[in-house]
């Protein structure tokens, strides 16, 4: 970590751990090489020295975006399967066999592309079925799955099938659409278990993201794809669901209170003038702000814990900075640890709590803090 640096992630390696331990102990079969890590957009803002960990704890399946960040696992050191979940252009087609990616297909058209590449490179590469039973995003759709695509993709000498999944659209809110889409997804298995060609009970077939992991038990099936709840968050604004299960949240942002005044009321606090004090304010500058990832949309509502209590977000969130009131905390000095997410005494910021402020998912928080390249391991 730079210690010149007046704003600092810490990552929580025991949270971490822990959460690994207790995905597994819920898996309808308790067993390791059944998750999926997705650790896509640097490990949902925590790092890839945090992926290299999981390797080390016994994880051996990782989901990517982007061949990029692919290569990125490999060059730390990342040995077991990376699943490219979203499939490709074909730009990065020579990067997903240069690094062993197993690419999600969704279209024929990617599979010709990946048929051409292998004319010329003659290098064998896994890769999985996407089936679009309801998300609208990649996937094939159901009826585009025909016995005659069955034909052209088995006993391929290069391309093997490995596996078969589709995505929830709404497993955090919506159950009877997960319901529908778990029973499109059984209806298109069904079809390939029909088909003469196809190795059926060899393959792998999984649909659960973090909210359906956590909510729908019953549709673990044979690989599950956590993401968030893997870094102890909730995929909603209610954090109970990921406490209960056991998990702790992995990302902390701390900082330092840069500057203190004291304002009689009637000031204006911050670009636009949106926050007018209603009485004497002590306020405190923190050196964070959209830059680093704090959304603006936080501006006026966000808090902060400084000495375990909360300070207030006063005024519109600037570009490295933001104000605070600490008029109700006694004693606050300048130096004074500042608590953006985490932990500080008996109370806590969680990223789902923020995700409410906000108006937005606990995902996008926690990216959005990947701006700071300041880590610790604790
Ligand atoms: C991102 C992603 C996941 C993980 O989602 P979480 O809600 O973070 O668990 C799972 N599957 C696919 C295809 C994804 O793109």
């Amino acid at each position: 970590m730079n210690i010149d640096y007046p704003l600092w992630m810490e990552i929580d390696l025991q949270s971490l751990h822990n959460n690994f331990i207790r995905i597994q102990q819920h898996l309808t079969v308790p067993d390791a090489s059944r998750i999926i890590g997705v650790v896509k957009a640097d490990a949902y803002g925590h790092g890839l020295e945090s992926v290299l960990q999981l390797q080390k704890w016994g994880m051996n399946r990782f989901g990517v975006a982007t061949a990029q960040e692919g290569k990125a696992l490999r060059q730390i050191g990342i040995k077991g399967t990376i699943y490219l979940l979203g499939g490709f252009i074909d730009q990065e087609i020579p990067g997903i066999f240069k690094n062993h990616l197993t690419p999600a297909l969704s279209s024929r058209e990617e599979w010709d592309r990946l048929n051409s590449a292998v004319q010329t490179n003659q290098q064998e590469l896994d890769f999985h079925i996407k089936i679009d039973t309801g998300m609208g995003r990649m996937g094939f759709l159901p009826e585009e799955l025909d016995e005659s695509f069955f034909d052209q993709i088995s006993h391929h000498p290069y391309l093997r099938l490995k596996g078969v999944m589709t995505h929830f659209a709404s497993s955090e809110n919506n159950p009877a659409y997960t319901q529908k889409q778990f029973e499109i997804f059984q209806n298109c298995l069904k079809r390939l278990s029909h088909s003469k060609q196809i190795l059926f009970d060899n393959l792998e077939k999984h649909c659960c993201n973090s909210a359906g992991f956590l909510f729908f038990p019953y549709f673990h099936l044979d690989l599950v794809r956590v993401g968030i709840a893997l870094f102890g968050v909730s995929p909603i604004h209610d954090f109970s669901p990921a406490r209960s299960l056991g998990l702790s949240p992995v990302m902390r942002i701390r900082s330092r209170v840069k500057h203190l005044k004291t304002l009689p009321s009637g000031c204006y606090i911050g670009y636009g003038g949106t926050y007018i004090t209603q009485g004497q304010t002590r306020l405190a500058v923190i050196p964070i702000g959209y830059a680093q990832g704090l959304l603006r949309r936080l501006s006026n509502r966000m808090e902060v814990l400084i000495k375990g209590q909360r300070a207030k977000c006063l005024g519109v969130i600037s570009m490295d900075q933001m104000m605070v009131d600490v008029t109700n905390i006694p004693n606050v000095k300048r130096g004074d640890l500042v608590t953006i997410l985490g932990p500080d005494g008996a109370d806590e910021i969680r990223a789902e709590e923020m995700a409410a402020w906000a108006e937005t998912i606990p995902h996008e928080i926690l990216c959005s803090f990947s701006r700071i390249k300041n880590r610790i391991l604790v």
